[in-house]
């Protein structure tokens, strides 16, 4: 028997993130089909649809030509980064008074370790229940939690009840939780890997709980392991709350092949707002941006530029990525088939908010450390 304490984890997921940010500041688009991202007939995509839209079957990450055609009635706005990224940080203020194991993923979900917490509380529902309300408190909106043993479960919990749900997985209810849970849900499972199980019959957790290991890993070679752990409800992971990634990055695949250099700069765009996004609500500056493209045949390259200093402002990065586009780059003259940009050589700056608002236009060295720069 493990000596291991069962660990209590919560996965937290605002509903609608930006969509629902958009209703709470307009009463008009309370109760209607919302959908944030670009104009109906451009090739930008769906960044959130509210759950009126959702309905008609628009999705995140869909054009935005399709969610038109699916919801023609639906109110097409454009995203204001701020406002999310400032409701963004206040749910990390709620989280920070319960534990300081927090894993954000992207600007609108976390996993937090409560398996000791600043509440002490014993009960991770109660926690669960108590964000919930602050949430809905502190920013208006709604979000869905799910409580289990390790992330996995986590995760599964609250993606199932989402709208504004909560959900408790105790270790006892793990296999019955997951025992129907369709192999492609599974963590790090892509097509290639369903399509594989999917060959043999193997279509759920419990399929795979009937094989051994070894037949495992003849399916699907190395990721076997990891498969075989989570089928049986286990997941190793822990909630890492380190802040000092390497880079930050943001990439889109096409469907179909883009030649037009007007609308990859779109894209190149949106990339932009969400690592600057994404870099704020870390609390992270970087210098060195990084633009990736994949033409048609696959060829790939990369264009970096290293800044004077560091930014995490979006004028600044979409900037710097237009001029590596610009420079050097068939685009415009060969399909390209995949764009991306990130962001390196990140830095932590412990107390952004006297500078948030006013980020220097001025110069200041942020290598050499001196508080009273900050105050
Ligand atoms: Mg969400």
């Amino acid at each position: 028997m493990s000596l291991k304490k069962t660990r209590k984890i919560i996965h937290i997921d605002m509903d609608a993130f930006y969509a629902s940010i958009e209703q709470r500041d307009s009463p008009e688009l309370k109760n209607r089909p919302l959908i944030v991202g670009g104009s109906p007939n451009s090739r930008s995509v769906v960044c959130s649809a509210s759950y009126e839209a959702r309905r008609f079957g628009v999705r995140s990450a869909m054009s935005c030509a399709q969610a038109f055609r699916l919801c023609p009635q639906a109110i097409f706005i454009s995203p204001h980064f701020e406002k999310y990224s400032q409701a963004s940080l206040k749910m990390r203020e709620i989280f920070k008074k319960v534990t300081s194991l927090i894993e954000p993923l992207g600007l609108d979900e976390a996993y937090l370790d409560v398996t000791e917490n600043l509440l002490n509380e014993p009960m991770a529902k109660k926690i669960a229940v108590w964000i919930k309300d602050q949430i809905m408190k502190e920013i208006g909106t709604t979000a869905s939690a799910g409580v289990g043993p390790n992330k996995f479960i986590a995760k599964l919990a609250s993606d199932s009840v989402k709208p504004n749900g909560l959900v408790v997985v105790p270790p006892e209810k793990v296999f019955a939780f997951i025992q129907q849970l369709p192999v492609e849900k599974f963590w790090g499972v892509g097509p290639a890997t369903t399509k594989k199980l999917h060959s043999k019959e193997i279509r759920t957790a419990a399929d795979i709980r009937r094989l051994s290991p070894h037949q495992l890993q003849t399916i699907v070679g190395s990721y076997s392991s990891s498969l075989f752990e989570m089928a049986h409800g286990r997941d190793e992971r822990e909630v890492d709350p380190s802040l000092d990634r390497k880079s930050k990055g943001s990439e889109t695949t096409f469907k179909q092949d883009i030649l037009n250099r007007n609308e990859l700069l779109r894209y190149l765009e949106m990339q932009c707002l969400e690592i600057s996004v994404d870099l704020k609500k870390l609390e992270m500056f970087g210098k060195t941006i990084t633009l990736k493209i994949k033409y048609f045949d696959f060829k790939s390259i990369t264009r970096s530029k290293t800044l004077f200093q560091p930014t995490n402002e979006v004028d600044y990065i979409y900037e710097t990525a237009q001029e590596l586009l610009s420079k050097d780059t068939e685009v415009g003259h060969r399909p390209v088939r995949l764009i991306g940009v990130s962001i390196g050589n990140l830095i932590y700056i412990k107390d952004p908010m006297q500078l948030w608002f006013e980020f220097p236009r001025i110069e200041f060295n942020l290598t050499k450390r001196n508080e009273s720069t900050y105050l």
